[in-house]
């Protein structure tokens, strides 16, 4: 570079004193703006940025909110998508979220002026969803559900369990470890593919400390299988835990295989878990339901202080579960017709303006444990493949899926209020004649 433009090269603490920067760094901090800042003045240094441009380079660079994690548009189709951040919050979610972010009465009676039990309300308002349960409990998520299960109930013991039921979760953790690290020991019974209540029942003595029945959430086995119904393993004497994975509370029509919490304990379960943020649709959550005397043993052990939920989740959770139907339910739910009138119009206002863009069918999944090898019938706005990074890397992001070298954007899992936007997002990244 030149002398000429290296003299020409703003100085750092003057640009930071533009009004416009000031006023970022009250809302986003200093630190964020001046790493804006310096970057802006690289591409200076480099010729890519013109000198009298750096206020704005760094305004438009400005990430929107403090926080690293950036908004993301799901169009991939997988409704629970664990990379993505499994459910997305209800509006009535989000909404009690920010009210309690504050000081809040979380632990607070402010009628009597006196403590009180911690998320009291939000256990009451699960009662009411699953009515067949006498006592709720929740912590930090399912895994941490499973752990404190197998450190109050089979620390020293024995777990009985299923080798068809023995699941890796998912990013290399496995449900037996997950047992294993509470000091319980794994009886596993029968085969990968076959278990019957016998196998269970010649396992089942004095060194039982729970039956364990996990739902396979992300795999099917098909072919010569079977395993015991709930009903039949409640019979055998030993406590029995249900682990259902997708927190459904109740059982839906559109998932028929999918187990659910309140037929679960109907069946005889003494305890079952699930997580908030799957079926559910609510925030990251440990959901614990069942017989009082277990509940309440769970409840004492010092676990659960280290496994509590903020003030934040529990408030999410209590709106998830009383206010309007959420994000998850509306996408599982959706009539297909309209999602193909929603991906023809998108395509016809793209190809309008010039981008090779149709509207095709497509078949979306559940995914993130639970409904293993459901197929729901879907319409995504199909693009070129290049589309696919020029999304992901624009803003908003947009995660497409890319088959059959098409990049497709599917609107199952797009709710129809963010339409507008993967428009704009997509004609933010075309290069259209
Ligand atoms: C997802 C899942 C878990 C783990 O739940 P987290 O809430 O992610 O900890 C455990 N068991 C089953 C069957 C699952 O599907």
């Amino acid at each position: 570079m030149d002398v000429d433009a290296r003299r020409r090269v703003p100085r750092a603490d003057v640009v930071l004193n533009d009004p416009r920067l000031v006023a970022a760094a009250e809302r986003l901090g200093r630190q964020v703006v001046k790493a804006a800042v310096t970057s802006a003045l690289e591409q200076v240094r480099l010729g890519t940025v013109a000198p009298e441009e750096v206020v704005a380079a760094c305004v438009r660079s400005l990430p929107a909110t403090a926080g690293g994690l950036r908004p993301v548009v799901n169009a991939t189709g997988v409704l629970l998508h664990t990379n993505l951040g499994r459910a997305s919050l209800s509006a009535a979610a989000i909404e009690a979220t920010v009210a309690s972010a504050g000081q809040t009465d979380v632990e607070f009676d402010l009628h009597t002026g006196a403590r009180s039990t911690r998320g009291e309300s939000a256990l009451s308002a699960l009662l009411s969803a699953a009515p067949a349960a006498e006592a709720a409990l929740v912590v930090n998520n399912n895994a941490a559900a499973l752990v404190l299960v197998a450190a109050v109930l089979a620390a020293g013991r024995e777990i009985v369990i299923s080798r068809g039921e023995l699941v890796e979760i998912g990013d290399g953790f496995r449900i037996p470890n997950i047992l294993e690290s509470a000091g319980a020991r794994l009886r596993e019974v029968g085969t990968t593919n076959r278990t019957t209540v016998a196998d269970y029942a010649d396992a089942i003595g004095v060194e039982t400390g729970v039956v364990l029945k996990v739902h396979p959430s992300n795999f099917v086995i098909s072919g010569f299988t079977s395993s015991p119904a709930v009903r039949e393993l409640a019979g055998l004497g030993a406590p029995l835990v249900v682990d259902i994975g997708s927190g459904l509370l109740r059982s839906d029509p559109v998932l028929p295989e999918e187990p659910d919490a309140q037929t679960v304990l109907a069946d005889g379960a003494d305890l079952v878990t699930g997580s908030g943020d799957k079926l559910l649709g609510g925030p990251q959550a440990g959901i614990i339901l069942g017989g009082k005397q277990y509940v309440d043993r769970l409840r004492r052990h010092p676990l659960v202080r280290a496994l509590r939920l903020d003030k934040l989740r529990l408030a999410a959770l209590e709106a998830t579960l009383r206010g309007p139907r959420t994000p998850i339910y509306e996408a599982l739910h959706a009539r297909v017709e309209p999602l193909r009138d929603r991906a023809e119009t998108i395509a016809r206002e793209l190809a309008g303006r010039g981008v090779d863009a149709t509207a095709v069918a497509s078949e979306a999944t559940i995914g993130g444990g639970g409904a293993p090898g459901v197929v729901l019938p879907s319409a995504a706005v199909s693009l070129p493949p290049r589309y696919a990074t020029a999304l992901r890397q624009g803003d908003p992001a947009v995660v497409g899926r890319v088959e059959r070298d098409r990049c497709l954007l599917d609107l199952r899992t797009v709710p129809p209020d963010q339409d507008l936007k993967l428009r704009n997002a997509i004609l933010a990244v075309s290069v259209t004649p």
